[in-house]
């Protein structure tokens, strides 16, 4: 059995969240759509004379999925100017990082145009081109109408205002219930409190300065039964792997650790080959692992939709989770963590969308398309 059930969008963590009640979302097909149809809704307004503020980012102090919403920043940015009614539009970036960049991998330093480049920098420098404001190190607890409540890392409260917001939720697991053979629930024995799969991960708890690459898991199998595996989201991380903070009332404000959709399709991919070596050979060997310490991520983010006038920053990471004792330097090997921004990033992403389409259909030789 393998458990693949991605994230529970855990809108009720925050009063007033989500698409029914005074924010959209774009984690679904729906919440994306409804989202359109909203931001519509601001441009009719803009167009009429009327200013706009536009609030994205994530919803929960402990949120992840920084990149999407980033990327969609970047694409309210575009389709704003598009129109050219900037000067209409104030865009505020809310987020739980510590600082622009983060990401919820802690950051990283990228190779980019012959010099190495925090992603802080590279972060800021884009919206700073995108005319975006940001607040960081924000975790927002409640939602009124065009009102978003948030606790800062200095332990004060503060507001802000919006017509338009597009806030991560938190993730959680799908929720699943688990019974033995004697029908006695043993759910806290497979699942952590949040619902995700425990693995084989080191969940001993850790401070931050002893957490090392090997907590992280590399063949997903549930340490209580030998033919149960988690997969992608599904899977319980070890610890976060942005630094834990903590405001000056108590609140743990960081973002928990992304598992983005390359290396969930990886882990995804390496669970099903140890199966069919398992089927085949009757033995368990596990020869195939995808530790996300010891594997790679690229990621496109969109920044904006146009085959001329398009643009998207792509950006790669090697290991995904930093590994400073096998490189002390930069946490991760430079020669493959690099980012660039341009249009040729959005052509990219736009053959990956079809490529990916095609062999979400299992067309003709889909399983010659990487993930
Ligand atoms: C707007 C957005 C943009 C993103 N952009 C990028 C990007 O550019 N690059 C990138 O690498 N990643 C990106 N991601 C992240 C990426 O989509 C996820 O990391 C990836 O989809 C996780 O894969 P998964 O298989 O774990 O979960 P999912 O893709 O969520 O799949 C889980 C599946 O399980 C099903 N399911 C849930 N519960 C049950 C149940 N009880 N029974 C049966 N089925 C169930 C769900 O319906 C779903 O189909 C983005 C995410 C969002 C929201």
């Amino acid at each position: 059995m393998i458990n693949a059930t991605g994230p529970k969008l855990n809108f009720g963590a925050t009063e007033g969240l989500g698409p029914d009640k005074f924010t959209d979302s774009v984690c679904t097909f729906q919440h994306a759509s409804h989202a359109w149809e909203s931001l519509q809704k601001c441009f009719a307004k803009m167009e009429q004379g009327e200013k706009q503020r536009f609030l994205i980012g994530t919803g929960h102090p402990l949120a992840t999925c920084q990149g999407a919403a980033f990327e969609y920043s970047l694409n309210v940015a575009f389709e704003i100017n598009k129109r050219k009614l900037n000067h209409l539009a104030e865009i505020t970036w809310i987020s739980n990082e510590y600082e622009l960049g983060d990401f919820g991998m802690g950051g990283a330093y990228i190779k980019r145009g012959g010099y190495i480049t925090p992603t802080k920098i590279f972060a800021e420098s884009i919206f700073k081109e995108y005319n975006i404001k940001w607040i960081v190190g924000a975790g927002v607890s409640k939602i009124e109408k065009g009102i978003a409540h948030y606790e800062t890392l200095d332990g004060e409260y503060h507001t802000q205002e919006f017509d338009f917001a597009m806030l991560i939720p938190s993730f959680a697991g799908a929720g699943m219930k688990a019974y033995n053979k004697k029908d006695e629930e043993i759910t806290a024995d497979l699942f952590v409190p949040n619902g995700m799969m425990k693995v084989d991960a080191e969940y001993t708890p850790k401070v931050y300065e002893e957490w090392k690459a090997s907590d992280w898991p590399s063949t997903y199998k549930s340490p209580l039964y030998d033919n149960i595996y988690a997969a992608g989201i599904a899977f319980a991380p070890p610890h976060p792997m942005s630094k834990p903070m903590k405001s000056k009332n108590g609140t743990q404000i960081n973002p928990t650790p992304p598992r983005t959709g390359m290396p969930s399709g990886v882990i995804g991919r390496v669970v099903a080959m140890n199966i069919v070596d398992k089927i085949k050979s009757g033995t368990i060997e596990h020869k195939h692992k995808a530790s996300m310490s010891k594997i790679g991520a690229a990621c496109i983010v969109s920044a904006g939709y146009g085959i001329r006038h398009g643009q998207a920053a792509v950006m790669t990471v090697f290991p995904i989770v930093p590994d400073w004792e096998k490189y002390p330097k930069w946490g991760r090997d430079i020669s493959y963590t690099v980012g660039e921004i341009g249009l040729a990033g959005h052509w990219m992403k736009l053959f990956m969308h079809y490529m990916f389409l095609y062999k979400a259909k299992a067309n003709p030789l889909w399983w010659m398309i990487p993930e």
